[in-house]
């Protein structure tokens, strides 16, 4: 579903990505987890092109993202994003909020994209709130909104960038457990994250990243209980 080969990105003389070279399968539900600074979130902007890679070449779902004649808004269909902050337009409701894309840009009609609104934050638990402003939600009920709009442009792949590092410790659970589900229907997806618990229990693959380079990967029981690199050793033993 995703191929990187030879990413590289700077900012000005800052070298960012040194060479990421990975590849994401159908269906897989990819980790990528490292110490802050180290690119991760580079890493996963310039796979939609919110950063535009500096070297290298990413192919999605057979668009080629990195050429130069690529259309942009295309690529970025086929990939919901979920930020860590959740940047929901304030003045709309839930089920607005969720609907916004498919009428903008789908130009989907307005029964069919009501139902497909409901349906979502019914997905995410949210059915009872489709017409409260997100200034009434909690943190995980806005990441949960934020979810349902990205899953509302029936995207190939979801891209999760730290969705729970913004939120109280004890909302992080609700917002982890509706991305369990989306996982298990077989959605592939790339988060990085610090929920180590989360990378143990779902992920198919955790990539280790580490100073703009790729240290490290395999399974979650590869990387969790017999590490490799040193680098890597280091690491969890920091965060486990
Ligand atoms: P991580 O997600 O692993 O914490 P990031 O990808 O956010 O790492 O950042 C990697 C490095 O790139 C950091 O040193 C950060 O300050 C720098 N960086 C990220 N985005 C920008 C930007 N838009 N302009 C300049 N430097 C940036």
């Amino acid at each position: 579903m995703i191929t990187v080969e030879g990413l590289y990105k700077n900012f000005g003389s800052l070298e960012v990505l040194k060479g990421i070279d990975c590849k994401v399968d159908p269906q897989e539900v990819v980790c990528v987890i490292g110490p802050s600074g180290s690119g991760k979130t580079t890493l996963l902007r310039c796979l939609n092109l919110l950063e535009v890679p500096t070297e290298g070449k990413i192919v999605v779902d057979d668009i080629e993202v990195t050429a130069p004649d690529v259309n942009i808004n295309k690529v970025r269909q086929n990939m919901g994003m979920v930020f860590q902050r959740f940047n929901l337009f304030p003045h709309l409701t839930a089920l607005q909020n969720v609907t916004l894309g498919p009428i903008k840009v789908k130009k989907m009609e307005a029964k069919a994209v009501n139902q497909l609104g409901h349906e979502l934050l019914e997905k995410v638990g949210l059915g009872d709130k489709a017409d409260v402003y997100p200034e009434r939600l909690s943190g995980g009920q806005m990441q949960r909104v934020a979810i349902a709009r990205a899953l509302a442009m029936q995207p190939k792949v979801m891209l999760f960038d730290e969705p729970t590092s913004a939120l109280d410790p004890e909302l992080v659970g609700e917002v982890l457990e509706v991305m369990k589900d989306l996982a298990k229907e077989g959605m592939t997806m790339v988060v990085v994250t610090h929920e180590m618990g989360f990378a143990k229990e779902v992920a198919d693959r955790v990539i280790l990243m580490d100073e703009g380079v790729i240290v490290e990967e395999g399974t979650p029981h590869d990387i969790f209980t017999s590490p490799k690199s040193p680098r890597c050793q280091a690491f969890l033993r920091k965060v486990l």
